[in-house]
């Protein structure tokens, strides 16, 4: 079909699209918070809203035990088109202290070709963005290029709890032929970039117990075994000197960096010593002969992300600790899985617990690693869509940070692609979120782009990708 001009849209409804989404960012959507039921189903009637507005069908889902998700079709592209599923997100992160917010969280601002707003980035703009390229072709030319659904869960910040019954619930009507995590960010604003692998990820409890409870340093140091030191002695046998991780078979499935990727990731702009400067460290150290980049994207890694023994209250406890406590992920890459992995984690901490001393461990998240080729079908209309509008070629980012592709992929039976344009200095899950409006506008544009772009696509194109 005809493409209409997308940047006269872009122009023309430039201030109603931003006063839309500062309706949606004005509702204080926290999933996993009680307090914020009603809100989380007031944002999920916004979203309906929006896809009803924008031409679609729509309506609130609410799946066993979730909170509520925004669901719109639209299908008169025919059966010989392809359906693409456009996921994404309209719960947000708890805005933390408010007195490091310059304006409040919930009262959407714009500052300096900025959004303010919790949310905006991470991620109703990133949806809206998708939105209102679907509203204006449909406005402008009567139908679409492709058949389009939008599912916008309301639990992503929790790890999607409930994502996979609810995609279950309704595969018949999510049935597609790609999935569009709209969820993503670009390396720069005049850096375009397309995500095309995240890491997965097990986070476990580990509780270590060496006494039947604490006792005097003085009457016992020295003689029985001390539930923090043991604690700290294992953590520190679970890497080996070279950086590796030394669980047993851990890296039994690790697919190795292909050429290719090892190119790709090259080619990013990526300067050390500035990243470093950046977060604020001295050191990067990883498994040796990788990049910092290949050890985030393609390499798995074991993280402490709590460690805990003992009395830390006021005054001091000279006590022995009979109890330690820690929180460990690990950060998976194809082709590891979670539930394997946690059986290697079991039984490692099973042949390294301390004499006289017993581990236990419960999951606490799990996330499966997922990865869409780079010349998949999908990656090529993106990158062409991107093209047009930012003028470059986008490049691929390996991220490593774990989302739903995994489930969304396995339920619909499609490949994921990604896109969004949040930018790595916007805050997301942070005080002041924003959202660069320049770059959300080429985002509208770009998803115009890409509809028209799977358009021209025979439909089993995009379905032979998954041989
Ligand atoms: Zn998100």
């Amino acid at each position: 079909m005809r493409m209409p001009d997308i940047d006269a849209f872009v122009n023309e409804e430039a201030q109603r699209l931003i006063s839309e989404l500062e309706g949606w960012c004005a509702i204080p959507s926290i999933s996993g918070d009680p307090d914020y039921a009603t809100a989380l189903a007031d944002s999920a009637r916004y979203a309906v809203g929006l896809m009803r507005a924008a031409g679609l069908e729509a309506e609130v889902l609410h799946g066993e035990g979730s909170d509520p998700a925004a669901f719109g079709t639209w299908s008169g592209a025919g059966p010989g088109a392809p359906t693409v599923t456009i996921y994404g997100h309209h719960d947000v992160q708890p805005p933390g202290p408010l007195s490091a917010w310059t304006t409040p969280p919930f009262e959407p601002s714009v500052r300096d070709g900025y959004l303010y707003a919790r949310g905006v980035a991470d991620d109703k703009g990133l949806v809206h963005q998708q939105l209102a390229a679907v509203r204006h072709l449909l406005s402008a030319e009567g139908r679409l290029p492709v058949n389009v659904r939008f599912l916008v869960e309301g639990e992503e910040e929790l790890l999607s709890p409930h994502l996979e019954p609810l995609l279950a619930e309704h595969a018949e009507r999510l049935a597609c032929d790609l999935v569009l995590v709209a969820d993503t960010g670009m390396l720069a604003a005049d850096v375009p970039t397309i995500t095309t692998s995240v890491r997965g990820s097990l986070a476990v409890a580990i509780e270590l117990r060496s006494a039947a409870g604490d006792l005097h340093a003085g009457a016992y140091g020295g003689t029985v075994p001390n539930a923090g030191r043991a604690l700290a002695e294992m953590i520190g046998r679970l890497y080996d000197r070279d950086g590796t991780v030394a669980i047993d078979g851990f890296y039994d499935e690790v697919r190795e960096p292909s050429a290719e990727e090892r190119r790709l990731i090259a080619e990013l702009p990526f300067q050390e010593a500035e990243f470093s400067r950046a977060i604020g460290v001295r050191a990067l150290p990883g498994e040796r002969g990788y990049s910092p980049l290949e050890r985030v994207g393609l390499r798995p890694a074991c993280e402490v992300n709590a460690i805990h023994a003992g009395y830390d209250g006021p005054g001091m406890s000279a006590s022995i600790p009979s109890t330690a406590r820690a929180t460990i992920s690990l950060k998976l890459v194809p082709d590891q899985d979670p539930d394997r992995v946690y059986d290697q984690l079991q039984g490692w901490l099973q042949d390294n617990v301390p004499e006289g001393c017993s581990v236990m461990m419960r999951t606490l998240t799990r996330a499966w690693p997922f990865q869409t080729p780079v010349k998949h079908p999908g990656n090529v209309a993106l990158s062409r869509a991107i093209e047009r509008v930012w003028g470059r070629a986008p490049l691929y980012v390996f991220e490593g940070a774990a989302g739903p592709q995994h489930s969304l992929s396995r339920v619909l039976g499609a490949d994921c692609v990604h896109f969004g344009t949040c930018l790595p200095d916007d805050n997301y899950h942070a005080p002041d979120e924003r959202l660069l409006l320049a770059n959300y506008f080429r985002g509208v544009r770009a998803a115009a782009h890409f509809l028209g772009e799977l358009g021209e696509m025979p439909r089993d194109a995009l379905g032979s990708a998954r041989a």
